[in-house]
């Protein structure tokens, strides 16, 4: 979490220099990135005749066999081939909260449903399958069945146009880090994502620990606000992140879903 600025309240005097101003609630849309992987440039068109609407259609040269990579983590929830027809052979990815992100005309697949799947991992390949008349991606996010105006680290595509968009997916080894900030006390380790589970050690205020992964659960109300996130920081323990410093007010960038 990140300290929320209490300026104007502390120029009104209403505010005890103790009272912390509750963060943002987490935001529920994972952090999207470009669904290529990292390094690679990418034009991606949208226009007002595509179906749905906010699809982005992604070539580059000789894309054809080309990797796609799952845009956020999530589990893959279709792996499916129409033939000749619509989106021919298409992945899903379901990022939980409501978001899926669709990945079609695949070439070929390198997933199976249920799979988990973090950044830059591969799930198919560029193809020409199904209504495609030549190689490229056709990609969409969605949110409770319905296209969304498309997002990569939290900045909105162009609409409608030709942009190049280069990706970061994978770049980095998807561990964060952050400091436990509790004014004193020391913090509780859960062996899960929430107050329910059992508690299975300390961390002393101060300490610095690395972010494996992040993860929603109980809600709960730190120095940091309130928020439902929880951090795993080794097999079996995770922490509020109400407690932690990140730097950010929701999900870490580049740090996976559990
Ligand atoms: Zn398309």
């Amino acid at each position: 979490m990140r300290k929320r600025l209490l300026t104007l309240a502390a120029a009104a005097g209403l505010l005890a220099a103790s009272v912390v101003v509750p963060a943002a609630p987490a935001m529920a849309a994972p952090t999207f990135k470009v669904p290529f992987k990292c390094g690679q440039a990418w034009s991606g068109q949208t226009r007002t005749n595509h179906s749905p609407a906010y699809s982005i259609d992604f070539n580059r040269t000789d894309d054809l066999g080309d990797p796609v990579v799952a845009s956020a983590p999530g589990t893959v929830d279709r792996v499916t081939d129409l033939g000749g027809t619509s989106y021919g052979k298409y992945v899903r990815i379901n990022h939980g909260n409501g978001y899926t992100t669709y990945y079609a005309h695949l070439n070929g697949f390198n997933v199976s449903v249920g799979q988990s799947v973090g950044y830059g991992r591969v799930i198919g390949y560029v193809g020409s399958t199904g209504g495609s008349t030549g190689p490229h991606l056709h990609y969409e996010q969605r949110l409770n069945g319905n296209d969304i105006q498309i997002r990569f680290n939290g900045a909105l595509a162009l609409y409608w146009g030709t942009k190049t968009y280069t990706s970061d997916n994978g770049c980095s080894s998807g561990a964060g880090s952050g400091t436990v900030n509790t004014s004193g006390t020391a913090l509780t380790v859960r062996s899960g994502p929430g107050t329910g589970y059992t508690a299975v050690g300390t961390v002393a205020d101060g300490t610095r620990v690395t972010i494996y992964c992040q993860t929603t659960g109980t809600s709960v109300t730190g120095t940091y606000g309130t928020s439902s996130i929880w951090d795993r920081i080794g097999s079996g323990r995770y922490i509020a992140d109400a407690y932690v410093h990140t730097g950010y007010d929701g999900f870490i960038p580049n740090v996976p879903r559990c």
